[in-house]
């Protein structure tokens, strides 16, 4: 772990502090807070400082699509929260999931995944790699066995996702990661949901963690990032694959990320307790036919969340006991939730499931994943938590006791 100023070696930092100094070493001068370095390119001071830009992999001011020093900086930080050697930035989280992907799959490799992922993801796996010869097998989560009789024939990669989106089933990550390793397989796990603060793959076997930081880890739905953490060789692998990929983080986007993520820990702490006071006063509502939160005991892997997670995160799926036209109104009439894509952030988003995702899955792909007209996915963000449900119950008493 980084070592920051004259402190005890051995007594690693609480996340809080590395949020703040994990990138002290990368400093570029006396500025508390960086400048934004805005070039293309990097000029060397002699022919033998050229020839070794050039030439060593992941040198940090070459050239921005190579690497830029606030690259370094935003990766080191997500890297020693996930307990990993380092990491890599992308444009987006599907910029850092697809990397991952090329980088490690050949023609002819089969992939273990979920059957339900976040989008993007099962587009990739069962679309685009599909097309260059990768066989992608996908099945339910929740059932370890399922993924025992997959992972009977070989495979190169186990691509995984807990929480789900959008209703919060968990993936069993140390158990599956053990049956993946038997099977020869390297596993990756997506911890966009959980965030570090509330979950540690790598510590529960998994080989790479990738975030689209777009959600929490930027924090402030202002920014578009992805990161992909693991052990040195891989990650300098998948940066070779990047460069040719081009999925590169815009100097902005990596200042705006390293300032998000000063804040991660408050955030995520304060989302957590408001999400499970969220989750426990909806539960209660008459309008309210369940509500799937980890944090709560009538979650059916409530135990699970509790062994592999710290934190239950800022999601919930809620089923409300209304047809599709009275979830749309419910989700439409909400003040303080904002009616948007994205989650993780400072504002409160809200979406009707059934209506994002009627552009890319049929009935069939929508009840696979559980994706009822009735479901709403909301993600929690920093208003008070009493507002919050004073404006979602406001939404249900009108679901309850229709007008007129
Ligand atoms: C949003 C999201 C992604 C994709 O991230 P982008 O930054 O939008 O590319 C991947 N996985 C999960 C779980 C997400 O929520």
């Amino acid at each position: 772990m980084h070592q920051t100023g004259p402190m005890d070696p051995s007594r690693p930092l609480h996340p809080d502090s590395l949020l703040l100094h994990a990138d002290d070493a990368l400093h570029d001068g006396t500025s508390l807070t960086p400048s934004i370095p805005w070039s293309a390119t990097f000029t060397a001071a002699d022919a033998g400082a050229f020839a070794r830009m050039a030439s060593e992999p992941m040198h940090p001011a070459y050239y921005t699509r190579y690497g830029n020093p606030l690259h370094r900086r935003v990766a080191r930080i997500v890297a020693d929260l996930e307990g990993a050697a380092t990491g890599l930035v992308a444009a987006s989280g599907m910029g850092a999931i697809a990397t991952v992907a090329m980088g490690l799959l050949a023609q002819g490799d089969r992939v273990v995944a979920q059957r339900n992922h976040y989008m993007g993801t099962t587009k990739l796996l069962s679309e685009l790699l599909a097309r260059f010869g990768v066989h992608a097998e996908f099945v339910e989560q929740t059932d370890v066995e399922a993924f025992a009789r997959a992972l009977e024939r070989p495979a190169a990669l186990v691509m995984l996702e807990s929480p789900t989106n959008p209703d919060c089933s968990l993936t069993d990550l140390e158990a599956v990661a053990r049956l993946a390793h038997d099977a020869g397989a390297k596993v990756v796990v997506d911890n966009t949901f959980a965030t570090p603060l509330n979950q540690r793959p790598l510590a529960l076997g998994a080989d790479l963690v990738v975030h689209s930081a777009t959600k929490y880890l930027g924090g402030h739905h202002d920014l578009t990032a992805g990161v992909v953490v693991g052990d040195e060789a891989t990650i300098e692998r998948l940066w070779a694959t990047q460069i040719v990929l081009g999925a590169t983080l815009s100097p902005m986007d990596a200042w705006l990320l390293l300032r998000g993520l000063r804040t991660l820990a408050v955030r995520v702490r304060r989302i957590n307790d408001s999400a499970l006071a969220v989750a426990r006063a909806l539960s209660a509502h008459p309008a309210m036919e369940s509500v799937s939160y980890p944090g709560l005991e009538t979650h059916p892997q409530h135990a699970l969340a509790r062994r592999q997670m710290s934190g239950f995160g800022g999601v919930m799926g809620l089923r409300l006991r209304a047809d599709y036209a009275a979830t749309a109104g419910f989700v439409a009439g909400l003040r303080l939730a904002q009616h948007a894509v994205s989650l993780g952030g400072v504002d409160s988003l809200v979406v009707h499931a059934a209506a994002m995702w009627a552009g890319s899955l049929d009935d069939a792909g929508m009840a696979l994943s559980g994706i009822e007209p009735n479901l709403v996915r909301l993600s929690v963000g920093l208003e008070h938590p009493d507002d919050l449900v004073a404006d979602l119950t406001r939404g249900l008493d009108a679901i309850a006791r229709p007008a007129g």
